[in-house]
């Protein structure tokens, strides 16, 4: 994509974010990591998934792992029991929309309404406050980074992207995965993906749960627990970043 930043050479774009970051990050700051390094925060995006998302759970489960997981609520209103799965399992749920239209497309007060419309029904699915939301395609500008804090939610961004919409073995996505990772990180992954933002169908044949224990085989050998979002900011420990134009 292009903008002013992503044509600046490597090293000024790093001063760039640094300087964006030490100035609005603590005003319009989206969470993108947490400052234990001993941790990483796994995240599973655009679910639930008919066929992904009981394998996944049961996956966890033997792992004794929770992550968070970024639903939504068109989905999720499809499958009422497997939102219930998520939360029983002891898993934070998080909104990532009603569908998955970028916020960066709504009029400011639409956007608004809709982000607590999507909370309340999340809300009503899960019987617990959803206060975490994660923008479709990470896209963002600070007046919808304003909306969803008008409608009482907290962003939730990425550190780490897996690329697991593109279609290779389980093991190289997985391998993607840990290679971008770091201590205190938060890993983007998919239950299952949306179409990309120009509307490309994306379609994938790995098996997700197969790249879900890769992944978490990886980031225990590299000394790190896998946490939810929650976990991993805790106690005033997020790290914000002033996340636009993505
Ligand atoms: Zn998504």
């Amino acid at each position: 994509m292009s903008s002013a930043r992503s044509r600046l050479p490597g090293w000024a774009r790093t001063g760039a974010r640094r300087a964006a970051d030490a100035v609005l990050g603590p005003v319009l700051g989206s969470v993108a990591g947490g400052r234990r390094t001993d941790r990483v925060a796994i995240t599973f995006d655009d679910g639930p998934d008919a066929s992904t998302t009981a394998p996944l759970l049961d996956l966890l489960e033997q792992e004794g792992v929770h992550c968070t997981f970024f639903l939504l609520v068109r989905q999720a209103e499809q499958h009422p029991d497997l939102v219930r799965a998520i939360r029983d399992r002891g898993h934070e749920i998080a909104l990532h929309g009603i569908d998955h239209r970028p916020l960066t497309s709504w009029r400011h007060t639409d956007a608004v309404r809709m982000l607590r419309d999507a909370r309340h029904r999340l809300e009503v699915l899960t019987g617990a406050p959803v206060t975490r939301y994660r923008p479709p395609y990470g896209k963002q500008t600070p007046a919808s980074w304003v909306a969803a804090r008008r409608a009482g939610l907290e962003v939730v961004v990425w550190s780490a992207d897996a690329a697991d919409w593109v279609d290779r073995p389980a093991t190289e996505v997985a391998a993607t995965a840990t290679e971008r990772l770091r201590g205190g990180g938060i890993l983007l992954l998919h239950e299952r993906v949306e179409p990309g933002p120009a509307g490309e169908p994306v379609s994938t044949s790995f098996d997700r749960v197969a790249m879900a224990r890769q992944v978490l085989h990886d980031v225990t050998a590299r000394g790190w627990s896998p946490v939810t979002v929650a976990e991993l900011v805790r106690d005033g420990g997020a790290r914000r970043t002033a996340w636009f134009g993505h």
